[in-house]
């Protein structure tokens, strides 16, 4: 008998966030970004309900091969570009678009004996501070790959640091534009956050064209996944997302608590009246955050509730007062949505556990059976 826990992704509802990102910036193409096994929920089982993407774009090749493994012909982005010269053999047989963001990598291409010319995306540091070309530098990065024979075309490209918070990217739009208005080319600029938040449809960037930029290729990852990039300002109802993975485990025993006893390690719970627990088959060792406090979110048979005690390894506890049917085999919903349409959103979970959702998705365990529907 395998452990009763679930991991289930909803291929239907990667369609659905996909197509609201396409609303959402109606002007671009959209990669899929799959990278870290596409958030958790594995390359090969989301492959489906992301197909529609206009290219896939991910960290290494071992993706970039599972993706071509699954006939995608598409183009495949390398989000870091490559590490070491002897790769771009294999980026070359497998047709990889490479992100450029410093000079050893320009020397990289510039060494690589090939006949298949290359599509660039050249990164601008544009106030993030962790990959790419200082502005200062980008137009000498920009001649230096345009005079490589092995490049045939070069996209202009940066990340935002707070598409999702209170700075927003007008500053870094601003520099963006500032250095790239006359080059040729195309522009690849939005994560998430910038793509529901803060995209440009054409005519408002023809308007302001010195310091607002379109993107011809939006990058939304944790959207496609269902998660709100600015949660909680929004929450991912707010932006009509739907949840892509859901996390569910049977309650395997029950207790009947009387006031004073306490729950789990550490006894950090301790009963004020007399009250069920039931005990989830989920613990951290299946990704559930351990440092999940009481109170954490939880529906039990599609009933919200919340955990009592410490998360352990293999456990969790949950108080059953607001769902007295509740017993052995009751299915709890950990995230994502109940047999009854209810949705306990992953994001809200990541909260109480004061991290993200993309840590909740990227952090399921291998030992998880995953099933999609
Ligand atoms: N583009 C790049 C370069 C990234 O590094 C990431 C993720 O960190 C994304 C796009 C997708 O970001 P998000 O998941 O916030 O939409």
């Amino acid at each position: 008998m395998p452990r009763p826990i679930l991991a289930t992704i909803h291929t239907q509802a990667l369609r659905q966030n996909l197509q609201r990102l396409r609303l959402a910036a109606p002007d671009a193409r959209v990669w899929a970004v799959v990278k870290a096994n596409a958030y958790g929920h594995g390359i090969e089982r989301a492959f489906e309900g992301l197909r529609s993407a206009d290219g896939f774009a991910l960290l290494d090749l071992a993706e970039a091969q599972r993706v071509r493994a699954l006939g995608w012909r598409g183009p495949i982005l390398l989000l870091e570009g490559v590490f070491e010269l002897r790769d771009l053999e294999l980026c070359s047989r497998l047709d990889l678009w490479h992100t450029v963001h410093c000079d050893a990598q320009i020397d990289m291409l510039a060494a690589h004996k090939t006949t298949v010319p290359m599509r660039v995306f050249l990164k601008m540091n544009s106030g993030m501070n962790r990959l790419g070309f200082r502005p200062e530098h980008y137009r000498s990065a920009w001649s230096r790959l345009n005079a490589l024979p092995q490049v045939d075309e070069i996209t202009l490209m940066t990340h935002f640091s707070d598409a999702d918070g209170p700075k927003g990217v007008q500053a870094q739009m601003a520099t963006f534009a500032a250095i790239t208005h006359d080059l040729p080319g195309e522009r690849t600029l939005s994560n998430s956050a910038a793509t529901l938040r803060h995209t440009l449809d054409a005519q408002h960037v023809a308007a302001q064209a010195q310091t607002l930029v379109a993107s011809d290729w939006v990058r939304p990852g944790i959207a496609t996944y269902g998660s709100a990039p600015d949660y909680p300002l929004h929450t991912a109802a707010d932006w009509g997302l739907q949840p892509t993975m859901t996390l569910a485990a049977k309650i395997i025993a029950t207790q009947d608590l009387s006031v004073g006893d306490t729950v789990g390690y550490g006894s950090s719970f301790v009963a004020d009246k007399p009250m069920r627990i039931g005990v989830v088959a989920c613990g951290y060792a299946d990704g559930y955050p351990r440092i999940c406090p009481t109170g954490t979110p939880v529906l039990v048979d599609g009933t919200r509730t919340r955990t009592v005690g410490r998360v352990s390894m293999d456990m969790i506890t949950v108080d059953l007062d607001p769902v007295p049917q509740a017993q052995m085999g009751s299915v709890v919903t950990l995230w994502g949505r109940a047999a009854n349409s209810v949705v306990l959103s992953i994001d809200e979970v990541a909260a109480s556990a004061g991290t993200v959702g993309y840590e909740l998705m990227c952090g399921l365990a291998q030992r998880v059976p995953v099933e999609v529907t």
